[in-house]
């Protein structure tokens, strides 16, 4: 049955429902909720599983029988106790029910905590619980809702699911508490749930045994059980996983249909030649992603990868194998990265190895060209000439690379270095330069797997995923400020056996005058105080390139021992003696900065240290923080993000391992960047634990577009309406017809 749009009861203003006045229409308006197809869709954040709620006796009994689920247990707020112990604040909660008594702790958050408990409230309290040494049952860092008198005889009553609703402010000051708002719910499933028409393909439905969009509603919002509402739950993640790989699909169609690219080939013995330079074999992974290259560049689509692998997994050198390939076919390559130091370094190194070759291969000389900003006029446009007339094979630089002026005669592929920091349309500049280059992006921050199949699900994927064999893993130590000076004794010690350190400090200024006045006092203190018998470099922000060069040149030279920087060495800086790095007040920087600059070390032969000093009281604290994050309510994980990622990074070498816990972290809608992957947001699905609904969506999404890339099938015309009504923004990147 088709209904018309306006008469579609569904579009109609919440106003209509009962207990929604116009006044109360409003604050739902401003949250967004305008019709009661809205509504429908304003899901609990959680629910309590009425199920296995329990008396304070009969839950003492279950423990003692060797019950170890959880188990909610509604109770009146008896006393609440702050006490010391080893330094640190610790709540203890004593709650009343009909039956007896129960208590619950924080260890964390005391403060906090006890502001919201106070005698007399009523609270359904769940999670795990156990007997303490004294015989109480006791909860420790519970969820909690407060509930009112009436509600707590409601729930006793009703052994149901209830659900309980986010109620922002907008809504509570038209007097909306947990309980009217979920009468305004219950009265509207009730009575419109059945209106709503299916948006995912019956076959769809089937093959995944999934709830329809009518079951999956009532069940998110009123659950019959525990298994429906997982079952809903299951539903509507993967519905968003499924749309969002449709437009990853359509992007990548979009990609490889459209543009035609080069096919390269073998042409002479350039790349073997070059092999036989390097003084160590590939791993296993770096042959692996390169043969995975090689077959893009010898098709005639044009290659659109992700090469991706840990700081020091050896990223550069496949990448530069690729770039010989294109060279080999007479064409240009260009290598763009973040910064003009890194720029500048490749470029060197690139060259060192160039010259290398061109020992024992004497057909051809390759020549490498450097264009960054800050460069003399008369040089820029000395290097400009030599990329329109093809004298330069491999052009680096920085996103100067492709600025209006640079013209490449011929250029086949471009290669992408830290790609986090270049967003969808930056790279759809680039490939608007004449006809479609290969292009191989590189990311030293390990994505998790589920995540690189969706944000980058257009890209192909390589990964590296070993460390070249003659690394010795670093060590990684966390400490306090007052081992400072134990620490400079280290570093100095460390020079007779020829380490070279970093010492990093936090950028805490702003403005420019401020940043150069902190990094020069530093340097002072550590050179007239600390370590009078060393070498310093200093090297910051507020330095131009060529000075910055000129530091770390004369660091790898060894004209230095230390080196003192702000965060300026973050990405690829590469010196084999440099094998301390101290990284000062740590909990100023994000997890995977920390792993960046930890990258900075343990490149040569010996054993490399990463020492991370804090201010910070938790991360120092001798017991350890649950690193899964999981029993961390949002409040709680604020309060300790920065100690969970300190010691995320004493625990963690694994890049893959540390990039996990960093999106944990941050939330995934932190670090998938709508606006600059062009993607939908997601609000069901979770990147980290839903991989299997993930791939099974991913699955069954590319396998339609494949089959029918326009969506022009009778079967996926409901594919097709639903992207046109709720993913039309997103659609930008991946037209469908
Ligand atoms: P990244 O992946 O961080 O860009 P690089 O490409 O800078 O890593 O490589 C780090 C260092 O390891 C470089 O000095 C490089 O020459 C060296 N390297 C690369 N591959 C190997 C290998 N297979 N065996 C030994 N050393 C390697
Ligand atoms: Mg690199």
């Amino acid at each position: 049955m088709l209904i018309e749009e306006k008469s579609n009861p569904l579009n109609q203003s919440v106003q209509y429902l009962k207990s929604i006045g116009p006044k109360r229409a409003e604050s739902f308006r401003k949250i967004g909720i305008e019709t009661i197809h809205d509504l429908l869709f304003y899901f609990p954040s959680r629910h309590l599983d009425r199920t296995t709620t329990l008396s304070a006796a009969k839950a003492y009994g279950y423990l003692m029988n060797g019950y170890d689920g959880e188990l909610t247990i509604i109770g009146k707020v008896e006393d609440i106790e702050k006490r010391n112990f080893n330094r640190k604040e610790i709540l203890k909660i004593q709650f009343r029910d009909a039956t007896g008594y129960f208590e619950c702790v924080w260890f964390q958050g005391a403060k906090y905590f006890s502001n919201i408990f106070n005698v007399g409230d009523i609270f359904a309290v769940s999670g795990k619980t156990s007997i303490s040494k004294y015989g109480n049952l006791q909860f420790t860092h519970p969820d909690f809702d407060r509930i009112t008198e009436d509600e707590s005889v409601s729930f006793l009553n009703t052994g149901k699911i209830i659900p309980f609703y986010r109620i922002p402010k907008e809504l509570k000051v038209t007097n909306l508490g947990d309980l009217s708002i979920r009468r305004i719910l219950k009265y509207a499933v009730d009575n419109y749930v059945e209106l709503l028409t299916e948006n995912l393909p019956q076959s769809l439905i089937e093959t995944n045994k999934l709830p329809s969009i009518v079951d999956a509603v009532k069940n998110f919002h009123f659950p019959e059980s525990k298994e429906n509402l997982t079952l809903a739950s299951k539903r509507f993640k993967f519905e968003e996983a499924f749309y969002l790989e449709v437009l990853v699909a359509l992007r990548k169609q979009n990609y490889k249909r459209k543009l035609e690219g080069y096919t390269f080939g073998i042409k002479t013995n350039l790349v073997s030649n070059f092999l036989k330079t390097l003084p160590f074999n590939l791993t296993k992974t770096q042959l692996r992603a390169l043969s995975e290259i090689k077959r893009d560049l010898m098709q005639p689509s044009p290659m659109n990868r992700l090469l991706q692998g840990d700081v020091g997994s050896g990223k550069t050198i496949v990448a530069l194998i690729a770039m010989l390939i294109a060279v080999d076919n007479g064409y240009q390559s260009a290598l763009m990265v973040p910064t003009e130091i890194l720029a500048d370094q490749h470029a060197k190194n690139i060259s060192k190895m160039m010259k290398k070759l061109y020992e024992v291969h004497k057909d051809r000389e390759i020549k490498v060209a450097l264009l960054i900003g800050g460069q003399k006029k008369s040089v820029r446009e000395q290097k400009l000439e030599s990329i329109e007339l093809q004298e330069a094979d491999i052009i680096i630089g920085t996103h100067a690379l492709f600025e209006e002026k640079v013209n490449f005669k011929k250029l086949g592929l471009v290669v992408v270095d830290e790609q986090h920091r270049f967003g969808v349309a930056q790279r759809a500049r680039l490939l608007a330069k004449g006809k479609t280059p290969h292009v191989l992006v590189m990311s030293a921050t390990p994505i998790p797997r589920t995540l690189s199949m969706t944000i980058y699900g257009d890209l192909d994927n390589s990964i590296i995923d070993e460390m070249p064999k003659n690394r010795i893993p670093i060590k990684t130590f966390l400490r306090g400020d007052g081992k400072l000076s134990d620490i400079y004794k280290f570093i100095s010690d460390k020079k007779k056996d020829g380490y070279q350190s970093f010492i990093v400090y936090p950028l805490v200024e702003e403005s420019e005058k401020l940043e150069l006045k902190a990094a020069e006092t530093y340097f002072k203190i550590l050179t007239e105080d600390f370590l009078p018998d060393l070498n310093i470099g200093l090297i910051h922000g507020r330095m131009s390139w060529q000075e910055k060069e000129e530091v770390m040149y004369l660091f790898l030279e060894k004209k230095f021992d230390v080196l003192v920087s702000t965060t300026v060495i973050e990405v690829g800086i590469d010196i084999p003696d440099a094998n301390i790095i101290l990284i000062n007040d740590a909990h100023r920087f994000g997890l995977s900065q920390l792993h960046q600059l930890r990258g900075r070390v343990g490149r040569g032969k010996k054993q490399a240290y990463c020492i991370l000093v804090t201010k910070d009281e938790y991360a120092l604290a001798n017991h350890k923080l649950n690193l899964e994050t999981d029993y961390l309510s949002p409040v709680q994980l604020d309060k300790y993000k920065s100690a969970v990622r300190l010691q995320t990074m004493v625990k963690y070498l694994d890049g893959f391992k540390v990039a996990e816990i960093d999106l944990k972290l941050r939330g995934p809608g932190d670090i998938f960047g709508t606006r600059q992957s062009g993607f939908p947001e997601l609000k069901h699905v979770d990147i980290i634990h839903d991989t299997e609904i993930i791939i099974n969506a991913k699955k069954a999404a590319f396998s339609i577009i494949e089959n029918d890339p326009h969506l022009e099938h009778k079967s996926n015309q409901i594919i097709k309406n639903n992207l046109l009504q709720h993913y039309r923004n997103n659609l930008k990147y991946a037209s469908i017809a």
